[in-house]
């Protein structure tokens, strides 16, 4: 398979490229290159950026503010966005409940919601993973019991993403018990995180930072007209949202530029006399990652030709997430050998004054190669777990 350019594919790559080069901040361009976190505020001051060039929303139809671009456009804006190292989305307004909204929402909920997560002036989070419901995610137990004009929310979700930044979370909830499959009586609700009774606990994760959450729900109530769709149908829409946010998981023109990071730092890093680069064995495991990331391009290629003629991702979205995520990880582990002893995290000054950052020893960029692998032990089990995703391509790809 041989993809080249148009002359109009060209002039937009470049359109692309000199948009993040010009127009997003300095401050930003900084901070992703010395692998500082970004603030919540420029994170959305990121995505405002490009809402107000009218790229926030590639993927969603033209009338609800996508921008009707072709796969290819989408494809190298994607590619484009990664080479120029810039912020990955927030995913859960643009990529997720907002999709489900215009699929399944009604009129009154597409005018009210889908606006502000278009702007990013809204931060959502998603509570679907429960204490004891992940991979069996159908066994969750948060109630949502109807009284009057409202639900009752009682419950508690888990490992959920920057909840402390959110303002609203779309979840599943049970809304009926004694159903034939457990799959029924399941719900899509929307919760303002400032509902009285709700509330958010930190989990620590191994790197040492703060990106996930409990949420606990006692006694919250809900208007039901934040119910999407039909009660009793939640599992149906939150399966079409986990096929999309798996087709996103797979990062190959992140996974490809972060490639391209490692073999230049092998270029600096010394083994003995000589640099890592002359390490015939290292050197062809880069090679072997590159030939399986190029492969899962073009399987990301056709998935995403099928999203764009109209078809929902299938389980095709399964191979996408596992293959992408075991290529970010051993991404991740090559770069933590490369980077040998200064691989340790990041050490803030505070804890070792005396030592500013510019006087650490080490190009710098290294230190945070170890974070990163410790970080993305994730995404192997977010979006569900690599096992569930294999278990799902033997079932529904393979037919065994
Ligand atoms: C960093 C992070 C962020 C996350 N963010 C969110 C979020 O924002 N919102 C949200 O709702 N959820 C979120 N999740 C939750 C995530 O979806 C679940 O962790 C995942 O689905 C696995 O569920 P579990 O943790 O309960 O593990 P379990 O389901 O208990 O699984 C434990 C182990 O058993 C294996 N296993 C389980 N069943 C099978 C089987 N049938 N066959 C083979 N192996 C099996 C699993 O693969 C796993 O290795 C996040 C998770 C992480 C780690």
């Amino acid at each position: 398979m041989h993809v080249s350019l148009t002359p109009e594919e060209s002039a937009f790559r470049d359109e692309v490229r000199a948009f993040f080069r010009d127009e997003v901040p300095r401050d930003i361009h900084d901070k992703q290159a010395r692998h500082i976190a970004l603030e919540p505020e420029d994170q959305v001051r990121f995505q405002k950026i490009l809402y107000e060039k009218g790229w926030a929303a590639p993927n969603w139809p033209v009338e609800h503010g996508g921008t009707g671009w072709t796969l290819v456009q989408k494809h190298i804006f994607e590619t484009e966005m990664a080479n120029s190292n810039m912020p990955r989305i927030v995913p859960f307004g643009l990529g997720m409940v907002g999709p489900v909204i215009y699929s399944f929402g009604n009129d009154e909920q597409k005018q009210r919601f889908l606006p502000d997560i278009l702007q990013s002036n809204v931060w959502w989070c998603q509570g679907y993973s429960e204490p004891g419901s992940g991979s069996d995610l159908a066994s969750l137990k948060t109630r949502a019991e109807l009284d009057g004009d409202e639900y009752v929310v009682n419950g508690t979700k888990i490992w959920t993403t920057l909840a402390q930044y959110a303002d609203w979370i779309f979840c599943l909830v049970r809304t009926s018990t004694g159903t034939a499959r457990k799959q029924e009586g399941i719900s899509f609700l929307l919760i303002d995180m400032q509902t009285p009774g709700v509330s958010v606990k930190p989990i620590i994760t191994i790197d040492g930072s703060h990106e996930v959450n409990e949420v606990h729900f006692e006694n919250v109530r809900v208007p039901a007209a934040n119910l999407v769709g039909e009660e009793g149908k939640g599992w149906t829409y939150g399966k079409v949202l986990l096929q999309h946010e798996r087709t996103g998981t797979a990062g190959v023109a992140r996974t490809q530029y972060r490639l391209r990071q490692l073999r230049d730092q092998a270029g600096q890093s010394v083994r003995g006399s000589e640099p890592l680069c002359k390490d015939r064995n290292f050197m062809r495991r880069i090679a072997a990652v590159e030939v399986e990331l190029k492969a899962l391009e073009y399987t990301e290629l056709r998935t995403l030709a099928a999203v764009s003629a109209g078809k929902a991702p299938g389980a095709e979205s399964s191979i996408l997430k596992f293959k992408g995520t075991e290529l970010q990880q051993a991404v991740d582990e090559l770069f933590v050998e490369a980077a040998g002893y200064y691989a340790l995290p990041y050490v803030p000054e505070q804890y070792a004054p005396g030592f500013p950052d510019d006087q650490r020893i080490g190009a710098g960029t290294e230190t945070d190669s170890a974070s990163h692998y410790f970080n993305f032990r994730k995404a192997s089990i977010y979006g569900g777990s690599n096992e569930i995703q294999k278990n799902i391509v033997a079932k529904h790809v393979l037919g065994l």
